[in-house]
Parts: structure tokens; C-alpha cells; sequence
């Protein structure tokens, strides 16, 4: 089987910067919390357990020590509460997420009706939606809850990091008819894009796609609605035991790629082990 990869695989930027943020902390003494997954691949999570990192859901949990903001970033209120109670708290919010805050912020602080193009209930879209000060957010998923929403003067658009371009410039394109001023920010991460790109471009000259990520992992999942979507054959595995090679028989060209979670060398294996089936 030929087997081949994109040019980007592995952690992200983001991802890479949280984890070593908190192998650092590690050399501290004191427990460290990480308010949910530090990052949505449960491999990588058990290895975090076994070095004493807790994931926990709220803050009401912990008295003391240090809580981990990760990659996706939180309402930035949870983190004063945190500083309050005198909880040690190490931001791992991703540089490219809090500049999608800042957007937002900026935009309800000048009036503009927010519009959040994602999902309502994850982490990121949470963290932005406690950016708006004044005014109101709405967060969208598709065209048809963009048709629903109110006409008004000014309209501020930004998408979610790992949001599809197509989707989010469907909903702009839509979007611009109801607001007086619309303004468009496209925040989607270029590694996220690149990622989208480069796995379609093999998808092309392939019989079939992998794609290898948490199955919680918004990235990862749009990795696979998108190969889906675009026709190709696809296959959605966390790790490598997951791997069926029955199912692949036939196939001689196959192309990998992995969510920004899923660690290269989980990649690798699984290149290496389909290298080898005739
Ligand atoms: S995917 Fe992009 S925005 Fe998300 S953590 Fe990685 S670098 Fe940051």
C-alpha cells in the first residue's frame, strides 16, 4: 500500500505551547489542575494523569494549587475567581484565540451585534461569547440558523478557529444582507486551514483518507466532515489499535492526516504498519 502524508502533521502551535507550559510546571511543587482535557486526545491525557495533572470541570473543585487554562481559552471572569481565591493559574490559551477574544470584545464595546459562526457548546465558543460586554451574541452553525437571525445596523462576523472556510463564507455571504455594516473577521487558524487543504489535495490522487484525532476533537471532526463531504472514502480511527486492515484490503493508495491534538508520531505508526500490507 502506498501510503502518504500531508506536509503538517502532529501539535499544533497551540497545542505544543500549552504542554510544555505544563510539563514546566511540573518542576513546581504542588498539585496541577487542568480545567477539562488539556488537550482532546485521551492518550496523551492518560500520560498527563500518570505525571499527577487532574482534569477537573469547575473551579469549585479545588482549593488550592495550580489551575491550567487550556489552548481553547475560558471566559476570562473564571480566571480573576481563580486569582481570588488565590489559586495559582497558568493561561495556556492559545495567542491566536485570544486575539480572536480581543475581536470580539472590541467589536461589542463599539456596538456591533456579534455573530459567532461554531458550536454553542464548545469550550473556544464559550470563552469568546464571555468576550461580549455590551450587547448581544448570537452563535451559528449553519446557513439555516443565519436565516433566522435579526436584521440590524452593524453586524460583526468571526468563526470559530476550526471552522470550515466554506461554511464560514456561505454564512457570511448570507449574513451580509442583514446588517446595514457587516463586518467579516475570517479567524480561522491558517494551521486549521492548511490542514483542511492539504488533506482534500491527497484526497484527489488517493483511494481512500484516514483521518486519525480524539473523537471529541472539533478539528478532527472537521477533518472527516470535509474529507466526507468532498466524496472521498473515509475512514475516522483515535489511535492505532482502532486501525481494521481487513476493512482497507484493496486499497493501494491511502492518504493519513491527524487533527492538531494527534501527535506525529501516532501518525507515523500508523503509516509505517499500512507501509507494509500488500
Ligand atoms: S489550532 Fe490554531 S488556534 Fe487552535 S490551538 Fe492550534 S494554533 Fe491555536
Amino acid at each position: 500500500m502506498q501510503v502518504f502524508l500531508p506536509q503538517e502533521i502532529g501539535f499544533c502551535f497551540g497545542v505544543k505551547r500549552a504542554l510544555k507550559l505544563v510539563l514546566n510546571e511540573i518542576k513546581r511543587n504542588g498539585k496541577i489542575y487542568t480545567l477539562g482535557d488539556l488537550i482532546h486526545n485521551s492518550q496523551v491525557v492518560e500520560d498527563l494523569k500518570r505525571k499527577g495533572i487532574e482534569s477537573i470541570e469547575n473551579l469549585s473543585q479545588i482549593k488550592k494549587g495550580t489551575l491550567v487554562i487550556r489552548s481553547h481559552g475560558v471566559d476570562l471572569s473564571l480566571i480573576e475567581e481563580a486569582k481570588k481565591r488565590e489559586i495559582r493559574v497558568l493561561n495556556a490559551t492559545c495567542p491566536h484565540v485570544v486575539e480572536v477574544q480581543n475581536i470580539v470584545k472590541s467589536l461589542s464595546q463599539k456596538s456591533y451585534l456579534v455573530v459567532i459562526v461554531g458550536s454553542n457548546t464548545h469550550p473556544e465558543v464559550k470563552g469568546l461569547m464571555a468576550s461580549v460586554k455590551n450587547g448581544k451574541v448570537y452563535v451559528v452553525k449553519n446557513e439555516g440558523e443565519a436565516e433566522k437571525l435579526p436584521s440590524v445596523r452593524k453586524m460583526g462576523i468571526v468563526a470559530q478557529t476550526t471552522e470550515s472556510l466554506d461554511n464560514f463564507s456561505n454564512i457570511v455571504k448570507n449574513l451580509i444582507r442583514k446588517g446595514k455594516e457587516c463586518r467579516a473577521f475570517n479567524t480561522i487558524c491558517r494551521i486549521i486551514r492548511e490542514r483542511q487543504e492539504g488533506i482534500l489535495k491527497l484526497a484527489e490522487k488517493t483511494q481512500a483518507v484516514i483521518v486519525i484525532g480524539g473523537y471529541n476533537s472539533s478539528n478532527t471532526r472537521q477533518l472527516v466532515k470535509l474529507c466526507r463531504s468532498s466524496g472521498a472514502k473515509t475512514y475516522f480511527i483515535e489511535k492505532e489499535k482502532d486501525l481494521d486492515i481487513e476493512e482497507l484490503k484493496g486499497i493501494k493508495r491511502i492518504a493519513l492526516t491527524g487533527g492538531t491534538s494527534t501527535p506525529r508520531e501516532t501518525i507515523e505508526k500508523i503509516k509505517n504498519k499500512l507501509s507494509l500490507v500488500n
